[in-house]
């Protein structure tokens, strides 16, 4: 096997496992696994990892297993509306795709390209905390305070850079 083969295979084969863990955590109600899950892929967003909204199987997995506002649903409809480009093996395979996460994704596409960059931003660089679940407001400060120095990193950058904190 090729080596950058071999890499997206590892890729794929560690992101199918967080969607299959998120559903697993998402059923036992295990919020701070979710949002550690989240935090992850913002993370390695642009790390080299393959977008995780790029397989078919992925989206239809967690679209089926998920309420579709589920943090994770919201997160593949965000990577796609920033990310996809006509490079995208996928889009030969959009018929595929939940119909749900199609009209999501196209309509928040519509309003992004609408917008200059600076005033719309995916959720996951900046504000993370609107991908995550919380309690109450009071957890959701506690935790936007905890991820400050993670804000600050996030907001600073221009392309789909991993964040190290
Ligand atoms: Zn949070």
């Amino acid at each position: 096997m090729h080596e950058a083969a071999r890499e997206t295979s590892k890729y794929d084969r560690i992101q199918s496992i967080l969607i299959n863990l998120y559903v697993f955590v998402d059923r036992r109600g295990v919020a701070g696994l979710r949002n550690d899950i989240i935090d992850l892929l913002a993370e390695q967003r642009g790390s080299g990892w393959p977008l995780l909204s790029g397989s078919t199987e992925r989206v239809g997995i967690a679209f089926s297993c998920l309420p579709s506002n589920s943090t994770l649903c919201r997160y593949l409809i965000d990577e796609a509306t920033f990310c996809w480009d006509g490079k995208l093996a996928m889009i030969e395979h959009l018929q595929d795709l939940p119909t749900e996460f199609t009209v999501e994704a196209m309509k928040a596409t519509l309003k992004y390209t609408k917008k200059p960059d600076d005033v719309y931003m995916p959720d996951w660089r900046s504000r993370i905390c609107m991908l995550h679940d919380h309690a109450d407001d009071v957890e959701k400060t506690r935790c936007a305070a905890a991820h400050a120095v993670w804000f600050d990193k996030m907001i600073k950058m221009q392309r789909m850079e991993p964040v190290k904190v």
